[in-house]
């Protein structure tokens, strides 16, 4: 069984009472790693690390270009290790391996060298007055900063938080999901061996409520609290950052609806709308989870989209043909063969897909369901799609809108005044046109509603994990008019 410490002040380490608590491969049902269960006492002794690193050590006083270079060594030797990285992520919460070592482990290392390029190019304002002063500013490191992640994407959403924290100069204790504990201890030691002091990347591993998710939230000395999860999760958060007023960002669920005109393109229209709908097996914050179909293309869109549904490659995640694996865990499968019983009491009718052994669920096409059905409603988080037909553009749009969420939304089709029009008009954060999942890191992301509050992404990562400071210069020796 692989054995997983926390990492604090460079030293990996034992929970400070002993505990331990299993990880589960999804695939085989077997533990198969025992990671250190931390509380409140590892969560002190993390964040006092982080403080002393951050008062006293290099990293919030080094120059731009030598933490990019730190970043940039973190970056090669995550891909150096790509293929343990993928296994512990793989083994911990079923993900195919093959979207890991092609996506999400590449991406890991691009998050850290896009915020590392970016806080070192970034140019700040100066604004000469009329007065003979000009002001400018200047972007200073935010402090310890409690990153807490979920197990959808561990390694890619740990890097997303962790790579502008370090480039902006902070310091961090990272707590990674339980479900999906191994590779970020692996991150912190790689991350020591590229060269961050110790100190500035700790990791604690343990469980959120009354333990050390959030003892972290809840912890004074912490500066900036970046969140990943549910959205009943990010209340909790947000409630416990405010007894110190410490500054959240919270990235929470969604509900995505891809909307598919009759005149789109439907080869494309199909293909994005599978990997919306069932990449990491529906797991995804983003997924396309509801899809709305013009009434008159209904038909051929449904018959095609089942097709390609059951294309789907499906099976164990070590194999590098499988395109879906099981559900993270046990309680999650549960949870979502609960939407699926409930499937016909709401009035669907399952056109492909369902339970099959082990804790998988098939890519599932659903017809006749209302737009009320809980299943166009909540986060199912697994690969169950609903398909409803509107008739024109202001249904779409009324429908795409009738959400508590409003992370995403896709559109798909082929007139371009349509297309920026219902962009414009969809309430999310990010709109998908003829595409989905294409990611820029310097666009913002984030979500309305109960998807989340903030953004980050370039410039909006810079604001959230830094104190930007006015500096007032007289310079009165350069009158205004010379
Ligand atoms: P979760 O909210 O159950 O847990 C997320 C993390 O929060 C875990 O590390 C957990 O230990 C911790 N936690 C739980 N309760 C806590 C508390 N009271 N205080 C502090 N920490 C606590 O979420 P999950 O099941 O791991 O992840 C799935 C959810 O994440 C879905 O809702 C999904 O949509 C969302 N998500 C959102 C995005 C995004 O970018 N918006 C991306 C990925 C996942």
């Amino acid at each position: 069984m692989t054995v997983v410490p926390h990492v604090i002040d460079g030293e990996e380490t034992d929970a400070v009472h002993g505990g331990r608590f299993e990880s589960v491969n999804p695939w085989t049902r077997v533990p198969w790693a025992e990671v250190a269960l931390g509380d409140e006492a590892d969560v002190a002794r993390a964040v006092a690390a982080a403080r002393r690193a951050f008062d006293e050590g290099p990293w919030p006083r080094m120059g731009t270009a030598e933490r990019r270079a730190v970043l940039h060594r973190f970056a090669d030797l995550l891909l150096a290790h790509a293929g343990e990285l993928a296994q512990a992520d793989s083994s911990d919460m079923g993900k195919p391996i093959s979207d890991l070592l092609e996506r999400e482990v590449p991406r890991s290392a691009h998050n850290l060298r896009f915020f590392a390029d970016h806080a070192a190019l970034a140019p700040g304002a100066v604004f000469p007055m009329d007065s003979g002063h000009h002001a400018y500013e200047r972007f200073e490191p935010a402090g310890v900063v409690a990153a807490i992640s979920p197990w959808n994407f561990p390694l890619m959403l740990e890097t997303w938080k962790i790579a502008p924290a370090l480039a902006w100069g902070n310091t961090v204790v990272l707590k990674p999901a339980e479900e999906s504990p191994v590779s970020a201890s692996s991150l912190a030691r790689l991350g020591l061996e590229a060269g961050l002091p110790p100190g500035v990347l700790n990791v604690v591993h343990g469980f959120g409520p009354e333990s050390a998710g959030e003892a972290l939230t809840r912890h004074p000395g912490v500066d900036r609290v970046t969140f990943t999860g549910e959205s009943a999760t990010g209340r909790a958060v947000a409630a416990a950052a405010a007894s110190h007023l410490a500054p959240v960002s919270l990235e929470l669920g969604g509900k995505g609806a891809s909307i598919v005109f009759a005149d789109a393109d439907l080869d494309g229209a199909v293909a994005w709308s599978i990997r919306a709908a069932f990449s990491n097996a529906g797991q995804v914050c983003l997924a396309g989870s509801r899809l709305l179909v013009e009434a008159s293309v209904l038909d051929e869109f449904v018959d095609r989209l089942v097709t390609a549904a059951e294309s789907l490659v499906v099976g164990d995640p070590s194999d590098p043909k499988t395109q879906l694996g099981p559900l993270s865990s046990r309680q999650h499968f549960e949870k979502v063969v609960g939407y699926l019983d409930d499937i016909p009491l709401a009035g669907g009718k399952v056109l492909t897909g369902g339970r099959r052994d082990g804790w998988m669920v098939a890519p599932t096409v659903v017809s006749g369901l209302g737009p009320k059905a809980p299943h166009c409603r909540e986060e199912i988080f697994g690969p169950i799609v609903p398909v409803l037909p509107f008739e024109d553009e202001a249904e779409a749009v009324r429908l795409a809108n009738d959400s508590l969420f409003g992370l995403n939304a896709m559109c798909f089709t082929t007139n371009l005044s349509r297309g920026h029009r219902v962009a414009a008009r969809l309430r999310a954060g990010t709109v998908w046109v003829n595409c989905f999942f294409v990611r820029d890191l310097r666009a913002p992301f984030g979500g309305v509603g109960d998807s989340g509050v903030g953004r980050e992404g370039g410039t909006y990562s810079r604001e959230f994990f830094t104190e930007p400071k006015t500096v007032m210069m007289e310079v009165d020796s350069c009158p205004a008019g010379f």
